[in-house]
């Protein structure tokens, strides 16, 4: 089977790493750091399956082009991706499916939304509703510090038009999990489950990014609670999309929180998350290429159901000096060979060819270097081992990703 995966992130890296165990694979336009990239847009590339990585492509409607010229593709349509593309529709959507999530409004005007804000007993949570890379929320702890997001947000001061709409939220606590689910339109099934940690600083600190590190397994997290989360968020979703004419092939990504109340749903994505698929998918025993081909054709009971090895995976990020606000640029990356020599695995997302041919810094979130151990202490130990022998001026990367994991 040929595959064409589209995109240019470590998330796409370890696609084309993984499916390439049992499929050949090419990725557009990938980056210089991943093997196989080809500048030819997907529509260009002849493949038996196309596997869309970012959720941009998604809300754009690349899976439906595809579709309609005949390709089997892995993604949701732009119908489907309004769920990743409008977090006020999704919440629309999720109400609808009874799943257990945060209560919500969603506000055009600065003064019903502070209105709400004041009912709510804090934290309190504001969104822009579109697209805005993981960066357009803000958790408060102050009602003042909401309502001026609230303010800058609507005066399309911080996202432009992807913030003339905020979703304001009650703010849930407890620990976060992603569970990614491969949906075939009708059935779902679900992946390992992965920690994530989206704030810029070691202990929770500072502004959201993309994801700084994750890890997988999730001590607590087992088959019950997997269970519970596709009975009770993922299978409702894919049958109320369903109802509303739906086809949803592809990933099924369930942001959650575990609260005292039991899990909740914080968000749907509707691709594989960054860097959670850095620590998943490397995982996987079954096969890749096959899993994502039969969902893609819509009958999911032709694949073996995903098969996990026990041992762990911690993945760390390493980002530019300035990231996420002003990331600089253009500084040779030194290590890279000497990392993966360890048995690392090191995913190129922000990478550039440099005027000397080696690779250089290119954006916020450079590389994502994953390592594997027999637990989730091992695997961390792994990779920061493993990142400490990369470098370039500037090198930011958290030093707590699965800590605490590592010690339970
Ligand atoms: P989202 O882009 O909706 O996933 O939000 C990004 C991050 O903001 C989440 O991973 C949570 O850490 C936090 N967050 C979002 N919604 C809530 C909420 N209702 N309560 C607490 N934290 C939230």
């Amino acid at each position: 089977m040929k595959v064409c995966v589209v995109g240019s992130g470590a998330r796409e890296h370890v696609l084309a790493h993984v499916l390439g165990r049992t499929a050949e694979v090419v990725v557009t336009p990938g980056n210089p750091g991943v093997p196989g990239s080809v500048a030819t847009p997907p529509a260009g590339v002849e493949a038996d399956l196309y596997v869309v990585g970012p959720e941009a492509p998604l809300v754009a409607g690349l899976a439906d082009e595809l579709r309609a010229s005949g390709r089997l593709v892995f993604g949701p349509g732009a119908d489907g991706a309004r769920l990743e593309g409008s977090k006020a529709w999704m919440k629309q959507v999720v109400e609808a499916a009874g799943v257990p999530t945060a209560r919500y409004g969603a506000f055009h005007e600065v003064e019903p939304a502070v209105e709400f804000l004041r009912s709510l007993p804090g934290p309190w949570v504001v969104k822009t509703d579109g697209l805005a890379a993981g960066k357009g929320v803000l958790v408060a702890t102050s009602l003042d510090e909401a309502i001026a997001d609230v303010r800058a947000k609507l005066a399309g001061e911080a996202f432009g038009e992807a913030g003339r709409t905020v979703v304001v939220e009650e703010g849930m606590t407890g620990p976060e999990l992603s569970l990614l689910a491969v949906c075939d339109g009708t059935r779902a099934v679900a992946l390992a489950p992965a920690q994530d940690f989206k704030r810029i600083g070691d202990g929770d600190t500072g502004p959201n990014t993309g994801g700084m590190g994750a890890y997988s397994p999730v001590p607590g997290a087992g088959e019950a609670l997997v269970a519970d989360v596709m009975a009770r968020c993922v299978e409702p979703t894919l049958a109320e999309l369903r109802r509303r004419g739906i086809d949803y092939r592809g990933v099924l990504y369930a942001g959650l929180m575990l609260t005292p109340h039991g899990p909740r749903l914080v968000e749907f994505n509707v691709r594989f998350g960054d860097p959670e698929a850095q620590v998943v998918l490397p995982r996987l025993a079954s096969d890749l290429a096959e899993l994502l081909a039969t969902a893609s054709s819509g009958d999911l009971t032709h694949a073996s159901p995903p098969a996990f090895v026990d041992d762990a995976c911690v993945t760390v990020v390493l980002a530019s000096e300035g990231y996420p606000a002003a990331p600089r640029s253009g500084d040779v990356i030194e290590g890279i060979a000497k990392a993966e020599a360890t048995g690392a695995t090191v995913f190129c997302a922000g990478v550039a060819r440099g005027p000397a041919g080696d690779l250089v810094t290119a954006g916020g979130r450079v590389l994502a270097v994953t390592g594997t151990g027999a637990s989730v202490a091992a695997a961390r130990e792994h990779a920061y081992r493993a990142a400490e022998l990369i470098s370039w001026p500037g090198l930011y990367h958290r030093t707590d990703i699965a800590l605490e994991a590592a010690l339970r």
